[in-house]
């Protein structure tokens, strides 16, 4: 705990407060410091119990909207985590997610280098691109970034992503840092079809639906790719050893060698890595246990292919292994949370709120 963290006179931006990761990175603010927050959203379900808080102020809108950009981008701190994130409209609406996540952004971060407000840009661990099933730890600065063909709008999400990055990072006098979300996980995360959004959210939340409904868990080509999946409180746990390093009087002292600043993190759970067929199983025991019933009451998981179930234009990573030393080095944060913990108290929270659903 650094003293800054009780200066009343800082306020941070959320942009995406009122989403899966906003909603936890906010509530952590409120709970472990005295900093005020604004937060930008369309949508507030997920927050209505601080939507009176006095430290907070809320604004329905968006960063399609330039007067909202300039109001952000007056607070120091700006959390931009707004996105189009959602699988299924990466095929059909390329050109929409192109907009959401490189010529919104890129709105932002000009907006920020003019005010001078440390700009904390959410990208994606998408942008490592189509990797090979025995593809190594992925590394923020050296690993080779390879994408399928323009036809393969699947990579739209991941290019427009990577674009702002680069944006960012060639933008003179803007102060940034930049963080790759491997697979968070955690309660509130994305929709359940049908109840409160539409299209494939993923696949922790699509497996958590069908589990709910008593339907079987479909593995995309079989499931054999692999994802390491990251609670999100350890994301929010991140984001405060981002905050220390980058505030603390101590970080003015080694200020050059271990500055967050022009930097893109990776943050992640190598220990957490599993082929989408080891979760299925894994998540079918879970929910057997929650429900007390037997595993064998749980339907089998039906494979589909990823084009059938997705459209045109579906493409895959194989294998998304985070290097975390990055991290480590120079912030000292190392992801815990186990697997199995995860995957119980995200499936928990998802059949207690949606029980009915
Ligand atoms: N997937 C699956 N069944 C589903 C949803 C997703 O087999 O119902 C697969 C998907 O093809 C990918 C992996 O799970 O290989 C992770 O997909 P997700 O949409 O969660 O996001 P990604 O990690 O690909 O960004």
């Amino acid at each position: 705990m650094i003293p800054q963290f009780n200066d009343q006179s800082i306020t941070v931006a959320i942009v995406g407060c009122g989403g899966f990761i906003g909603c936890h990175l906010l509530d952590a603010i409120l709970t472990r410091t005295k900093w005020r927050v604004f937060g930008v959203d369309l949508d507030f379900y997920r927050i209505q119990h601080r939507l009176n808080d006095e430290r907070c102020e809320f604004m329905v809108a968006d960063l399609a909207d330039k007067s909202v950009v300039e109001r952000i981008a007056k607070y120091p701190i700006v959390v931009n985590l707004a996105a189009i994130c959602t699988p299924s409209r990466y095929m059909a609406e390329a050109p929409e997610v192109i907009r959401s996540n490189y010529d919104h952004p890129a709105a932002l971060a000009d907006a920020c280098a003019k005010s001078g407000s440390w700009l904390i840009h959410f990208s994606t661990s998408e942008i490592y691109g189509r990797t090979s099933a025995d593809s190594d730890l992925l590394v923020e600065d050296e690993s080779e970034l390879t994408f399928g063909p323009v036809t393969a709008s699947r990579w739209s999400y991941a290019t427009a992503k990577l674009l702002t990055e680069r944006y960012i990072a060639g933008l003179k006098n803007l102060k940034w840092t930049v963080v790759r979300p491997f697979n968070f996980v955690g309660p509130y995360m994305d929709f359940m079809p049908g109840v409160d959004g539409s299209g494939i959210p993923r696949v922790l939340a699509n497996f958590s639906s069908a589990l709910v409904r008593g339907e079987p868990l479909k593995l995309v080509n079989g499931g054999v790719a692999k994802r390491s999946f990251t609670s999100v409180f350890d994301a929010v746990d991140f984001m405060f050893a981002l905050f220390e390093a980058e505030l603390s009087t101590s970080a003015t002292e080694n200020a050059a060698e271990k500055s967050p600043l022009s930097q893109a993190f990776n943050i992640g759970n190598p220990e957490n890595e599993l082929t989408i067929a080891e979760l299925a199983n894994k998540m079918r025991k879970i929910f057997a246990e929650i429900k007390g019933v037997s595993v064998d009451t749980i339907p089998e998981p039906e494979e589909v292919s990823g084009v059938e179930y997705y459209g045109e234009g579906y493409e895959d990573s194989m294998r998304r292994l985070p290097s975390v030393e990055k991290a480590e080095r120079l912030l000292g944060f190392k992801a815990k949370t186990p697997i199995d913990v995860v995957l119980r108290e995200s499936l928990e929270w998802f059949v207690g709120h949606y029980s009915n659903g």
